[in-house]
């Protein structure tokens, strides 16, 4: 083996581009029934809010008994009967988005969002751009 080292260049690590647009949804996964909260989800939100982890847990979430886990309360909602208490349901947005629980921050987890293409579908199907598709 001779003296010189081969240096092993370092393999760029890219995520996929995501293939949805969140600005441009409703909000599907925000209607979610069930968005699980973690303890340190609270904690983050007890900070953002300037609450105790017990007022942040009490005021935004709900303990649920069927599958034993506490989760984001809801507000009702014109297109999905209920969604998150966080959504914005006029601009149909996140309105705690940098401080959104992990479950938030991790979905869809893959470049594609079923939800975004059922609606992209939808939308050419009706020529409408704004057209909001529900899934019941
Ligand atoms: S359903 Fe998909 S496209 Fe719509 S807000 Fe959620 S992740 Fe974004
Ligand atoms: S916290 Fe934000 S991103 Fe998560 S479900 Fe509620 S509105 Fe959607």
């Amino acid at each position: 083996m001779s003296g010189t080292r081969k240096i092993i260049p370092i393999k760029k690590i890219t995520q996929p581009r995501p293939q949805y647009d969140c600005t441009k949804c409703p909000g599907y996964c925000c209607s979610y029934a069930l968005i699980e909260i973690t303890k340190r989800d609270i904690a983050r939100l007890a900070k953002h809010f300037g609450l105790t982890e017990r007022q942040a847990r009490q005021r935004f979430t709900k303990y649920d008994r069927g599958t034993k886990v506490w989760v984001l309360r809801h507000q009702k909602d014109e297109h999905f009967v209920t969604i998150c208490r966080f959504f914005d349901t006029k601009k149909r947005c996140c309105t705690i988005y940098d401080v959104r629980p992990g479950v938030c921050r991790d979905y869809p987890d893959v470049p594609r969002c079923g939800y975004y293409e059922f609606l992209k579908f939808e939308r050419a199907q009706q020529g409408d751009e704004e057209f909001v598709a529900t899934t019941s």
